[in-house]
């Protein structure tokens, strides 16, 4: 029906990107990105009335996001090169204007349309040869200025090699290295580098893409005193395997993933350099002191289980409780003490949950007076729980 809003409007309609990409190499497609040669925006508003639905505009860069569904986003984009005939005249919009909107992409596979509109449905356009570069899975730039255009680009070009197990092209793979030299990342946003490095630590296995970035020297752009080690391979491999446990375990649970790898890149580094890590990057305040403080108290409690192994769970309950998701995964990719790990995941996967059976209502009714007592007595139901003595709610009340 989004096809059909084109045609009644009588504007071209295409749908482009990663979507078209992710179709043709038969992977899961979630974005749907669409250009409207003309108005985007009106055509947004249009589509929205005629499904019902709500629709977000972002008047400066002709863009709109239409919300099917809490699933279904669609993003809309003007293409429109106007161009005027004499003074005062209507606009004329080019009709190739989706080759403009394609040649400003970053890599060759991601400039293929395909078209929405009913005669033409389904026609696949490809300017840059995308299907080619699709084929002999490679990753290139559509033209030579392209990194020194945009260096973000260059994590990008990992990501992507990264994700689909494709080569970076040979002389795109120059065109890094010299973007590089030439110190292109000197004036680029912290923040848009994070985003970068939060999307490379969010795919299902970052470690080749870190490699690819240390073979680059990536890591100096971020501080020149962030060394990648084989000693920090093998902890980034250990996250590896928590997190595929985890998520095998915890399918529904989120928790931000970039973040435990981006703790152990950090984690030889001195306070100093994690601190102008954090500054470069532009890591706001609220990550800022995860990745910073909480980290070091994680560590320090690892620390302590570690040389005081074996302890109670008692201990172990207590000592982890007050650390969230990231920071135990985190403990256990850091931990080279087989028997700690196994012990972190108990605690995260059975006796963190144990509570008391028992309430405040309870101890009311027993005649204990409301206020600091109740916590204690609680506390000691639990621990005792932890233990193992107690496993009824009888029990607990005596
Ligand atoms: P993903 O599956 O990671 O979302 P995607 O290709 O959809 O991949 P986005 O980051 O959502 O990537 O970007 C959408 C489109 O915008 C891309 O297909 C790409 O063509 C273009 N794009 C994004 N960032 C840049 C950039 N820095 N320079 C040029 N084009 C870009």
């Amino acid at each position: 029906s989004i096809g059909a809003a084109g045609d009644e409007l009588g504007l071209n309609l295409y749908v482009v990107g990663g979507f078209v990409r992710d179709l043709l190499l038969q992977r899961t497609v979630d974005d749907i990105d669409i250009v409207v040669e003309g108005d985007g925006i009106a055509f947004a508003r249009y589509v929205a009335e005629k499904l019902n639905c709500r629709v977000n505009t972002h008047k400066k860069f002709g863009t709109a996001v239409v919300i099917v569904s809490e699933q279904i986003k669609v993003d809309v984009a003007s293409a429109r090169l106007e161009y005027y005939d004499f003074p005062a005249a209507l606009p004329i919009v080019e009709k190739s204007s989706i080759k403009r909107d394609l040649a400003r992409r970053d890599f060759t596979i991601n400039t293929l349309a395909l078209s929405l509109n009913a005669d033409t449905f389904g026609t696949l356009i490809d300017y840059f040869g995308a299907t080619r570069d699709l084929k002999d899975k490679t990753i290139r730039t559509i033209h030579n200025l392209s990194f020194v255009e945009d260096p973000t680009r260059i994590f990008r070009a990992i990501k992507f090699a990264n994700r689909f197990g494709f080569d970076i092209g040979k002389v795109t793979a120059n065109l890094i290295r010299n973007a590089i030299k030439v110190d292109c990342f000197k004036n680029l946003s912290g923040l848009r580098v994070l985003s970068e490095l939060k999307q490379i630590f969010s795919e299902e296995d970052p470690i080749p893409a870190i490699r690819s970035m240390t073979d680059y020297g990536l890591e100096k752009v971020i501080h020149p005193r962030l060394e990648i080690t084989p000693a920090t391979y093998q902890i980034l491999e250990s996250a590896n395997k928590t997190l595929t446990w985890h998520d095998l375990l915890y399918v529904q649970e989120t928790y931000p993933r970039w973040a435990v790898y981006f703790m152990v890149l950090l984690h030889r580094c001195t306070f100093k350099v994690s601190e102008q890590i954090c500054d470069r990057l532009m890591i706001p305040v609220g990550e800022r002191q995860l990745l910073l403080e909480t980290r070091y108290k994680a560590e320090n409690r690892l620390g302590f289980i570690e040389s005081n192994h074996p302890v109670s769970r008692q201990k172990l309950y207590w000592a982890l409780i007050n650390f969230n998701t990231v920071f135990v995964l985190y403990m256990m990719a850091l931990t080279k003490n087989e028997a700690v790990r196994r012990d972190i995941s108990n605690f995260y996967t059975q006796f963190r949950h144990v509570t008391p059976k028992i309430r405040g209502k309870d101890l009311i009714r027993i005649g204990v007076t409301p206020g600091p007592a109740f916590t204690k007595i609680l506390n000691e139901v639990r621990n005792a729980k932890l233990d193992g003595h107690l496993d009824t709610r009888e029990k607990e009340m005596d």
